[in-house]
Formats: C-alpha cells, structure tokens, sequence
C-alpha cells in the first residue's frame, strides 16, 4: 500500500492511495452502487472524524469504477491534515476510485474498504496518526488484514521471488520480526530484500 504524489508542479496537490494488489475472482453482481458507496463514504467519514459534519458537507465526492487489480482507492484535491482525531481541512474533492471486481465483495468488506479510506481525509499516508485512529474504530489498514491475510514477512534471495517467512497479527509485531530477520540476514552476506507485504 503506498500513497503517491501525482504531480508535485500542479497547484493543487493531489494524492492517490493505492490498496494492494489481489486478485478477486469474481464476476457476480455488484454488491454496492456507486451512489451507495459515495453515501457510505459520507457517512463512515462522519463516524470516523466525529464533530467534523460541517466539513465532511464540503467535500465533492465522486466515485470512478476501474478495472485494475487494486481494489480500492482515493486521489484527493489539496492536502488534508488533522491532528489527533479532529479534522483540520479537508481536500475539497474526493475521488474514489473502485476496481470492478471490488464491487461483488461482501458488502462488510467493501464498507470496510470505505472506513479504511475516510481515514486518509486526515491521513494521508498509513502513519502511526492513521493506525491510532485505524484501531480506535477497528478498521482495518489493509483487505488483506480484512480477511484474515495479516502482515506478511516477506524475502526475497538472490533472484528468487519474494517469499512469506512469518505471518504477524499486527504491523509492529511484523516490524519487530523484520528487523530480527534483516540483522540474520545482514551476517549471512548473501544479497537479500526483505519486506512486510499486507
Ligand atoms: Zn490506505
């Protein structure tokens, strides 16, 4: 999951957050619209960020179904910012983006892909600001943690494909098995990648 910065030389900064990549294989009616996935949006982010009704109105939303293998995402107009669980500004347009596929989850996964993304109207990326609120409202950082997937250590040797070592229920006991793994690693000598995938 990473957050990227689409153009640093527009004047309004847009971001566009990217969920990981899975594939769903699915071809069945769409659970959700994009009207109610637009109203979900709406009234999750008002859950989510309590007191900020009036600035959460002041957002244009929109809803874009794609056909990639991301399954959700939000590109923003200007840069929000919060602090601790308040609303400071808000980017004054929201576009969601959704993958098809996405559209025939369960609907728990798809409202939770929702939840997930309100959270990036204060926090851009998944910082520790993002988890605090992420585990206040038991919304989950990733589809992959959704289902059960956790956060995976994962290597990569040489030329080989990257491999799951350890599966973790949370992102610091993933970090902390990751770094006893990199200084493992490290003393081997061999050439080596190591990531926490989730
Ligand atoms: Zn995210």
């Amino acid at each position: 999951m990473s957050l990227r910065k689409i153009s640093p030389k527009r004047p309004v900064r847009e971001y566009e957050h990217i969920e990981p990549t899975v594939r769903v294989e699915s071809a069945a009616q769409p659970t959700m619209t994009s009207t109610e996935i637009k109203q979900e949006f709406i009234r999750q982010a008002k859950e989510v960020w309590r007191g900020s009704d009036k600035l959460i109105d002041q957002i244009t939303v929109d809803v874009v179904i794609y056909d990639r293998r991301t399954r959700m995402g939000v590109v923003m107009s200007g840069r929000p910012k919060a602090i601790n669980d308040i609303l400071l500004r808000v980017p004054s347009h929201v576009r969601i983006e959704v993958d098809r596929k996405t559209l025939s989850m369960p609907k728990e996964t798809i409202v939770g892909c929702i939840k997930h993304e309100t959270i990036h109207l204060g926090y851009p990326r998944h910082d520790e600001d993002f988890r605090r609120v992420a585990a206040q409202h038991n919304i989950p950082i990733s589809v992959n943690q959704m289902e059960g997937k956790g956060f995976r250590v994962q290597t990569k040797l040489g030329s080989r494909k990257y491999e799951t070592v350890s599966t973790h229920e949370t992102l610091d006991e993933a970090k902390a098995a990751g770094h006893k793994l990199a200084e493992e690693l490290r003393k081997d000598g061999r050439p080596w990648r190591l990531r926490i995938y989730y």
